[in-house]
C-alpha cells in the first residue's frame, strides 16, 4: 500500500518478510521513559508504543511485559492497553511526507497516532551537552550530571580544592588533582597551582634581597631607617635615559611565572564554568521537570548495571553480552556480527559504554542499541543469502558500516558515504584497524565514499540497494533514496517532524512490486543530514 494508512494484523512482519521478527518492543532508550507530567497521557502514549513494538506473540508479549515493567519500574504496566498498531502514521504535513506524491489521507486511524514525546525524542541524543552527559544514580543524589564521565560538582567543592591546592602549594595541588573526583574539584585544583604560580611570579619580582632592612641596628633595637643619601647601585651602569627595559634573568622568570599561573587559572575556571552550564542545560530540559531520568542512563543502568553507569563494560564481548542480556540485541546473528567488531576501533573514548559519543566534525557514533536497532529492523534484507548490497549514509565512524559488512556475508558490499572528506577518512582509518577490517576493505566488501548522501549514491555502476541506512536526520524523505531503494528493499531513516524539532526514525519498506510501505518506528535525537560543510 502506497501512502495512506493501515492498520496491521498481528502477522505483519511475516508480511514484510522478516525472517527474524521485527523487535517486539521499542529500542532500549524508548522503552525506558516514562514519558509525561500527565499520567494520562503517559499511559496513552505507552499503551500506543506498547502496541507499535508487540507482534501478540503471547511468548512476546510476556517477554514485553516484563521487560517493560523493569524498565518503568511501574506496577501498573501490565495495565496497558492494547490497540492495533498504525502504520504510516504522522500528520498529514508530516516532514516524512512532503515530497512524496503519495500523501496520507487524513483518516481518524491517524489521530491514535501520538506525537513523540520530548524523551522519545532525545533517545539517541547527539547534542553536545548530551553525547557525554548521563544522570547517574547514587553519589550525588538524583539530579547529579555527568559531564564527560564526572560530576560537575559544586561551587563550594571547586573553591576548597583551590584553597588546598593554593595553601599546600605543589603538594597540595598533586593531592587533590590526583584524588579528584568532580569537574569542581580538578578545576578548583588547577586553579589553585595558578594562583600558586602568580605568586611565585610575585614572590620572585619582588626580591626581597633588595628591601629588606639590612640592619636592625636602630634606636631601641628597630630597623635604622635608609640613609636617603646612600645608593647601592653602580654609577658606571646608570643609563642617561630609560630607552632600554632592563630586565633580569629573574624577571623573565617572573614573568613567565605569573603568565603561565593566569593562564592555568583562567582556563580551569571557564572549563568548571563551562562544565556547570553543561549541568544546568541538562537540568533545564523539560523531561527533568517530570522527575524522570534521562533516557541514555536508563539504558546504560539497564545494559551494564549502576557501577557501570561510570565505569562501563570493560571489553567488547562485555558491552555486546549485556546489550544482548538486556534485549537490546535481540537477534544471535546480529550479536555475532557485533562481536566481531571492536568498538574500541570506532569509538574515541569509553568504547564499551552504551553511549554516543562525538567524533568530531560536530558528528557523534551513535549508541550500540542505536545501531542494533537499525540491523533488526532491516534485518531480513541482510542475510547473506544473496549479495547484498547495503549504503550506510552518514557513515562517521563506520563501526556500523564494518558490522553491516559482517552481517551480508562474503557475497555483499556495503558502502559508507559520508559527505565530510575527513570522517570518510576516519572511518577507513578506523576500519584498518583491525586485521579484519584491512581484509574487508582489500576484497572491496566495505567501501568508504565521499559524497551527498541526500542524493543517494552509484557504485560499480549500480545505484539499487537492498538496505539504505541513514545516520542523519533528514527534513524529507528524499525521493532519490526511495528511488533508489531495491524492490523489495529496506530502508531505516531518522527523518524531521514537520516543525524541524523532533525526529522519529521511519522504516521504509518497498515490496517486491515496488509498493512502499512507511512504518514510524521512534523519536530519536540524530545530527541533521545536510550540506557538507565548506570545504568539504
Ligand atoms: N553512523 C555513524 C555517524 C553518525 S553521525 C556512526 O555511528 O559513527 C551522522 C553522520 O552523517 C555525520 O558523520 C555527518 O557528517 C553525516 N552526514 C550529515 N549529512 C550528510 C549528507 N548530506 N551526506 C552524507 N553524510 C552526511
Amino acid at each position: 500500500m502506497a501512502g495512506g494508512y493501515e492498520r496491521v494484523n498481528a502477522h505483519d512482519e511475516e508480511d514484510h518478510g522478516l525472517s527474524q521478527p521485527t523487535p517486539s518492543s521499542p529500542p532500549p532508550s524508548f522503552h525506558s521513559r516514562s514519558s509525561s507530567p500527565n499520567s494520562r497521557r503517559h499511559q496513552q502514549v505507552d499503551s500506543t508504543l506498547a502496541d507499535a513494538f508487540d507482534d501478540d506473540d503471547d511468548n512476546t508479549d510476556d517477554e514485553f511485559d516484563d521487560r517493560q515493567r523493569h524498565h518503568f519500574a511501574n506496577p501498573n504496566a501490565d495495565s496497558v492497553q492494547r490497540t492495533a498498531r498504525v502504520m504510516g502514521g504522522g500528520g498529514a504535513t508530516d516532514g516524512v511526507f512532503a515530497n512524496m506524491s503519495a500523501r496520507p489521507e487524513r483518516q481518524d486511524a491517524e489521530k491514535e497516532e501520538q506525537p513523540p514525546t520530548y524523551e522519545q525524542a532525545a533517545a539517541d541524543a547527539v547534542p553536545p551537552y548530551w553525547e557525554t552527559t548521563i544522570f547517574a544514580p547514587g553519589m550525588g543524589g538524583a539530579d547529579e550530571v555527568y559531564v564527560d564521565g564526572l560530576p560537575v560538582g559544586s561551587v563550594f567543592s571547586f573553591i576548597w580544592n583551590g584553597m588546598i591546592s593554593t595553601s599546600f602549594q605543589l603538594v597540595g595541588f598533586l593531592l587533590t588533582y590526583l584524588l579528584h573526583s568532580t569537574h569542581a574539584a580538578k578545576n578548583g585544583s588547577r586553579a589553585g597551582l595558578g594562583i600558586t604560580l602568580i605568586q611565585y611570579g610575585f614572590y620572585m619580582k619582588a626580591d626581597p634581597v633588595g628591601d629588606a632592612p639590612s640592619n636592625m641596628g636602630g634606636q631601641d633595637g628597630y630597623a635604622a631607617p635608609p640613609d636617603p643619601n646612600s645608593h647601592d647601585f653602580d654609577e658606571h651602569e646608570v643609563t642617561d635615559g630609560g630607552d632600554t627595559l632592563d630586565f633580569s634573568g629573574g624577571d623573565w622568570l617572573a614573568y613567565v611565572l605569573m603568565i603561565v599561573g593566569w593562564f592555568i587559572l583562567i582556563k580551569s575556571t571557564v572549563e568548571y564554568l563551562k562544565a556547570r552550564r553543561h549541568e544546568q542545560l541538562v537540568l533545564q530540559t523539560h523531561d527533568r521537570g517530570l522527575g524522570v531520568p534521562n533516557c541514555s542512563l536508563e539504558c546504560i543502568r539497564l545494559v551494564l548495571g549502576h557501577c557501570a553507569v561510570r565505569y562501563g563494560s570493560d571489553s567488547n564481548r562485555a558491552l555486546v553480552d549485556n546489550l544482548y542480556e538486556a534485549g537490546l540485541i535481540k537477534s544471535p546473528i546480529v550479536k555475532d556480527a557485533f562481536l566481531k567488531v571492536d568498538r574500541a576501533d570506532y569509538a574515541p573514548h569509553n568504547p564499551y559504554k552504551d553511549c554516543p559519543q562525538s567524533i568530531g566534525h560536530s558528528a557523534t557514533i551513535s549508541a550500540p542499541h542505536m545501531h542494533a536497532s537499525a540491523i533488526e529492523y532491516c534485518l531480513a534484507y541482510l542475510s547473506p543469502d544473496k549479495e547484498r548490497r547495503v549504503l550506510d549514509i552518514g557513515s562517521g565512524s563506520g563501526y556500523l558500516t564494518h558490522i553491516l559488512a559482517e552481517m551480508v556475508g562474503d557475497k555483499g558490499t556495503v558502502v559508507g558515504l559520508e559527505h565530510i572528506r575527513e570522517l570518510r577518512d576516519l572511518g577507513e582509518r578506523n576500519a584498518q584497524k583491525s586485521a579484519r577490517g584491512r581484509q574487508l576493505l582489500e576484497a572491496g566488501r566495505i567501501k568508504f565514499r565521499h559524497g551527498d548522501g541526500r542524493k543517494g549514491w552509484v557504485e560499480d555502476g549500480k545505484s539499487d540497494w537492498d538496505v539504505i541506512h541513514v545516520g542523519a536526520s533528514a527534513r524529507i524523505l528524499h525521493e532519490e533514496l526511495l528511488e533508489q531503494l531495491k524492490a523489495p528493499g529496506c530502508m531505516f531513516i531518522p527523518v524531521d517532524d514537520e516543525h524541524g524539532i523532533d525526529q522519529s526514525v521511519w522504516r521504509i519498506e518497498k515490496d517486491a512490486k515496488g509498493e512502499i510501505t512507511r512504518q514510524r518506528l521512534f523519536g530519536v535525537r540524530y545530527v541533521p543530514l545536510t550540506d557538507p560543510p565548506r570545504g568539504s
